[in-house]
């Protein structure tokens, strides 16, 4: 049995995994869990498992609340909740937060001796210097749960990493890959929110459209598999199907392919190095007819191509894009700005950035505070 301690258990990945779990009650067991506002999702699952001992949430007043309903349980809340839970007792943690504040969550299972099953992309895209430190340390491993990382690992079983000679990440490109610039000025929340493929939380939605989703994928590529940059390539691929690949010194490339359902890299995350049966529809490729591949279009994205230049660079620019992003990304969903205008905010930030390395927790909190109020400052300009 494994026990799994599930941090955003309400959203797009949580809901997912909890679907996992329940799947192979005989296999996984649900034992500590953080939700932030959705609060009924706190209630279902402590009904749903019985086993749960502790949870978080994000606000102290539902907190208190739900521990007068479920005295026997610790009800935790805030980000030192959510810690607590990283730093207990259970056997993986899939970190399933969006955003930075996923980041301290990953650091502290690690530290105290645990593998982590990761969603939270920008755990890595903030922090992967210091992540990675970590896992040497504690020889530990973080498992990808994002679609593309799982196929490359899956590509990688029994093959050796010095003979890999590229990554290919595929793209779909997201909800406005058939606009061109122009027509981007006038784009609105609602057709950003609608991606062709996947159904996902709304912040990655909005950063698929941008494509600084993908940037931030080779950034997690790059970190997860130590590869470096000028060996991930992006490969547009609008079906969704081909989920990435692995090419080999002989120029064999490898392959993983399916529906887009995100449960299987879920699942295998949880399972690996085994497979389990998925009750879902298998993949027809007759259905599907044609597959689409085309090198992406950089000035036409250009966060894919920061995101590069702000890895190969390192140092603090990472969790400055990443927090530039965060903001701009909220401010597009609130309506303040408009979608062109995330880019701008990204691109300023990281250019105009003094660069630092990144050595501690507290270079990161500087890097993340930098990045955070210049977006906030250039909103704030136009009100
Ligand atoms: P989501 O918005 O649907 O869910 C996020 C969860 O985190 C929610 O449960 C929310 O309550 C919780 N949360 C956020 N901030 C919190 C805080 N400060 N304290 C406590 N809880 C907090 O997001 P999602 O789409 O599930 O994405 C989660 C992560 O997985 C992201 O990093 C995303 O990039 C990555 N990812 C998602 C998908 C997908 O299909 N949704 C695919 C690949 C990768
Ligand atoms: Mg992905």
């Amino acid at each position: 049995m494994k026990r799994i301690a599930l941090l955003g258990a309400s959203g797009s990945i949580g809901t997912q995994t909890v679907d996992v779990i329940l799947q192979h009650p005989d296999l996984f067991e649900l034992v500590s869990f953080g939700v932030g506002s959705r609060v009924e999702t706190a209630r279902t699952l402590l009904k749903q498992f019985p086993g749960i001992s502790l949870c978080s949430v994000m606000n102290e007043a539902d907190a208190l609340e739900l521990s007068k309903e479920y005295p026997d349980k610790t009800i935790l809340f805030g980000d030192e909740g959510l810690k607590t839970i990283a730093e207990s007792d259970y056997d993986v943690l899939v970190n399933a937060l969006v955003g930075f504040a996923g980041f301290a969550p990953t650091l502290a299972a690690i530290e105290s001796d645990h593998d982590v099953a990761l969603a939270n992309k920008e755990s890595l895209v903030c922090g992967g210097e210091l992540i990675t430190r970590a896992l040497a340390l504690h020889g530990r491993s973080l498992i990808p749960i994002d679609s593309e990382h799982s196929a490359i690992f899956q590509c990688l079983q029994g093959n050796r990493m010095r003979q890999v000679k590229r990554l290919i990440v595929t793209a779909s490109g997201g909800s406005f890959r058939n606009r061109t610039r122009e027509e981007l000025a006038s784009v609105t929340v609602e057709e950003a929110l609608a991606h062709p493929n996947w159904s996902m939380g709304a912040k990655i939605t909005i950063d698929s459209a941008t494509m600084m989703n993908k940037g931030f994928e080779v950034t997690e590529a790059h970190w997860l598999f130590g590869v470096p940059y000028e060996k991930i390539d992006v490969l547009m691929h609008p079906e969704s199907i081909v989920h990435s690949m692995v090419e080999f010194v002989d120029q064999s490339v490898m392959a993983q392919l399916g529906s887009p359902d995100m449960r299987l890299p879920i699942q295998y995350a949880l399972s690996w190095p085994d497979r389990l049966p998925l009750n879902e529809p298998p993949l027809d490729l007759a259905k599907a007819g044609t597959l689409h591949f085309s090198n992406p279009d950089t000035e036409r994205f250009p966060l894919l191509a920061l995101a590069y230049e702000a890895g190969t660079k390192g140092g603090n620019l990472g969790a400055v894009m990443n927090a530039a992003n965060e903001v701009a990304n909220a401010a597009f969903r609130n309506h303040q700005i408009p979608f062109t205008m995330i880019e701008d905010i990204v691109i300023g930030a990281v250019h105009e950035a003094p660069f630092t390395p990144l050595k501690s927790v507290d270079d990161l909190l500087a890097a993340n505070a930098w990045g955070d109020e210049y977006a906030r400052g250039k909103i704030r300009k136009l009100s």
